[in-house]
């Protein structure tokens, strides 16, 4: 993977430069078995273990064939062995791959031999956070590695790649740039009295700020729509028994069935599936289990369920068209005011002379799990309530993160323009401005920060 070294200045929370990095090491494929797995090593050093593990250091970026030896010389397994010297490899430092046939056990020795020959054992993220902190990628693309490998669907994958490359990053830089630029013509003006400035310079100041506040907004926008396809919705499913939940959901899914979900678990065990609609995850919350209970470890189950229903972006309340038993009120009742929510009719094609719609102040969605019918104005309103619009534009993944700082941004913008008759105070929002859009790529971080961000990586990335 080649990517683009970025130079950053960080100015807030410097982290310790890295060029005399220990050497760590990690399986950096799956746990399990398969007909390849990969050890890597990075760090000063990595030649030293080379020399222990295989007896000598490869040609640089040169497959070659090899035996990997325990500390006590015995064989593990023949493979090949790769050696990028810095700078040029992943993490910026000398960097060795050594892969072996893929079972659990040639791994764990392969690994063994390494911590023997120097190597300490990688934290989470650890490869990816070193080829941040020696400038190799941003943090932005560094977050999209993750989000890449955590990719749902193929469009979640795309916009993640799309970030990787550095697209996203560069188009924050121009905008943080424009900001550094505006705000320098802005003290360049400072020491003039206010009836000295040309008021061509004026107008010209006047014109960058809104431009700025322009390109961030599009920018905003489509940040919008790539935390949509990495967040996705979560929905809480409401319906009696044999309504037609589990076929409506198989409808939905349609053609990416494939990617339905369950997930098991203790985190997440409340949502039932995840569906893919146009790329967007939605996930879907079981609420059957919900009832009153005496049993303390169900009763903890429930309150979970709660705790999700009521964080849940929306509401799907299933219905049966041939059954005169409309959804369970009081439960309805503990749903969050406010949540949007959908009623949907099922079965209509069992209805003779057609679904009659009943009188009611909530949207009534007529479906069929059975011919079809109605099952695109469901994806619709799911998409909707999503947030998710159609693009014109290629979307980037994005966090939560970066909306926030590319809204804090945004303010410091609008509020440069409103003390655009005091320059003094115009500099200072335009320099804050800019420290926002320098948090996402991360040219300005605080080390709590990458504690964060890199630690829910997985072990070897
Ligand atoms: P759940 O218990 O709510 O998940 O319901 P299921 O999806 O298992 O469906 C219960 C039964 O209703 C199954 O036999 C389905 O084939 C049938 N069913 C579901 N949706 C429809 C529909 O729209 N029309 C017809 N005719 N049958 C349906």
């Amino acid at each position: 993977m080649a990517h683009q070294p970025n130079a950053r200045h960080r100015s807030e929370g410097e982290s310790p430069a890295l060029s005399a990095a220990e050497p760590i090491a990690a399986v950096s494929t799956p746990p399990g078995r398969g007909g390849i797995g990969v050890v890597r090593v990075s760090g000063r050093g990595a030649a030293d273990i080379a020399r222990h593990v295989i007896g000598r250091l490869p040609q640089p970026r040169r497959a070659t064939l090899c035996d990997f030896r325990t500390s006590s010389g015995e064989l593990i397994d023949r493979g090949i062995a790769l050696y990028f010297p810095a700078p040029h490899s992943y993490t910026g430092e000398d960097v060795l791959e050594l892969q072996a046939h893929g079972g659990p056990l040639v791994m764990r020795q392969l690994l063994a031999s390494a911590v023997q020959a120097g190597a300490r054992i990688a934290e989470p993220g650890e490869f990816t956070k070193r080829a941040y902190l020696n400038g190799r990628m941003d943090l932005a693309q560094a977050e999209s590695v993750a989000d890449l490998i955590d990719a749902e669907s193929e469009e979640a994958a795309r916009s993640a790649a799309r970030s990787l490359s550095g697209e996203f990053s560069r188009r924050i830089s121009a905008i943080a740039q424009a900001a550094l630029d505006l705000r320098m013509h802005v003290e360049a003006c400072i020491d003039f009295p206010e009836e000295e400035i040309d008021p061509a310079d004026r107008a010209e100041l006047d014109r960058k700020q809104g431009k700025l506040v322009q390109d961030l907004d599009a920018l905003l926008a489509i940040a919008r729509q790539g935390s949509v396809l990495r967040e996705g919705l979560t929905v809480a499913l409401v319906g009696r028994p044999n309504v037609g939940k589990s076929s409506l959901l198989n409808r939905l899914a349609g053609e990416d069935l494939a990617i339905v979900t369950p997930i098991p678990g203790t985190t997440r065990d409340y949502v039932r599936a995840t569906i893919s609609i146009e790329g967007v995850p939605i996930h879907l919350i079981d609420t059957a289990g919900l009832r009153d209970t005496d049993d303390p470890v169900e009763r903890i189950g429930v309150e979970r369920t709660w705790r999700a229903i009521e964080s849940a972006g929306a509401a799907v309340v299933i219905e049966s068209a041939t059954d005169s038993l409309p959804a369970d009120e009081s439960l309805l009742a503990r749903f969050p005011c406010g949540q949007p929510r959908v009623r949907v009719v099922n079965k209509i094609d069992l209805v003779a002379g057609g679904f009659q719609r009943r009188a009611t102040d909530e949207t009534v969605l007529p479906t069929s799990a059975k011919t079809g019918e109605g099952i695109e104005a469901l994806r619709g309103w799911l998409l909707a309530a999503a947030g998710w619009k159609p693009q014109a534009e290629a979307v980037f993944v994005a966090r939560e993160r970066h909306l926030r700082a590319l809204e804090e941004a945004r303010l410091h913008l609008i509020q440069a323009r409103e003390a655009s008759q005091v320059l003094d105070l115009m500099a200072e929002e335009l320099r804050l401005a800019h420290r926002a859009l320098g948090r996402i790529t991360g040219e300005v971080s605080a080390d709590d920060l990458l504690g964060r961000i890199f630690a829910s990586f997985c072990i070897g990335k």
